[in-house]
């Protein structure tokens, strides 16, 4: 019977002891801050200078971080920039990427001769595989799964935030690579979100598979990293600043 008082009285005072603790902690500012970890301090760059946590890809001298379609790349520098020598194929980088934060710049000519599809076209390809469109929007019609900043023929840009031809552009892409089980079964898919001159065009949308030119898109198995590509269309599209940031998940 003691005992029993004994052990009620010591729930009372542990009850009352937690009641207290969660009343003062409710109180407290520093209950709730997280002080570890801290990230790591990072020099961000700016507009012509990449993060200091990045991959450059082209740095405005050399395509040495890329190769063509025999090698070498053929496509021509000049200037801080890069441009498509149409027929010589599409780069693809030497390294291989599967999460990834990516800004890159481009330019169509500022004299543009063909029309709708054949106005400017090149396009950034995630893993090779996942299409962002690189083409001139400005005052030009296509359809809209097609234009600038679209994700091929899967989603149209929320707004077309394209600036007139012969002018840089920049795309800001956060993308997170299909998984797949061992089986080569599809886990998770592939996401995006991709900003247009600085303005939100893709805001994490799943992607139905690699995006293709004719037909549905299907996932099919690959490795968890694969080169980013660039695109020859056969139009005098440039390129510069160029870099990826490796993302952890
Ligand atoms: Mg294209």
């Amino acid at each position: 019977m003691q005992a029993s008082r004994f052990t009620t009285c010591s729930f009372l005072i542990l009850a009352l002891g937690m009641a207290v603790t969660v009343a003062l902690s409710q109180q407290d500012p520093t209950a709730t801050e997280v002080w570890n970890p801290v990230p790591p301090k990072i020099d961000p760059g700016h507009t012509a200078r990449a993060p200091s946590d990045a991959v450059v890809l082209f740095d405005g001298i050399d395509l040495s971080e890329w190769s063509g379609r025999n090698g070498t790349p053929e496509w021509e520098v000049e200037e801080g920039a890069f441009t498509v020598v149409p027929g010589t194929g599409d780069l693809a980088t030497r390294a291989t990427f599967g999460d990834v934060q990516l800004h890159l710049e481009w330019k169509t000519p500022l004299v543009l001769t063909g029309e709708g599809q054949e106005r400017g076209n090149s396009g950034v390809f995630l893993m090779g595989l996942y299409e962002v469109q690189v083409l001139d929007s400005y005052e030009s019609h296509t359809y809209s799964n097609g234009q600038a900043g679209s994700i091929y023929k899967q989603y149209i840009p929320t707004v077309n935030a394209t600036r007139a031809p012969g002018e840089w552009q920049s795309y800001d892409i956060i993308f997170t690579a299909p998984r797949f089980t061992s089986n080569g079964q599809l886990e998770e898919p592939a996401t995006m979100t991709v900003l247009h001159n600085g303005i939100l065009i893709h805001n994490h949308v799943t992607l139905h598979g690699p995006t293709t030119y004719i037909g549905r898109p299907e996932y099919e198995a690959h490795e968890s990293k694969l080169p980013l590509t660039l695109q020859d269309h056969g139009n005098l599209v440039s390129f510069r600043n160029i870099w990826v940031r490796e993302l952890q998940n």
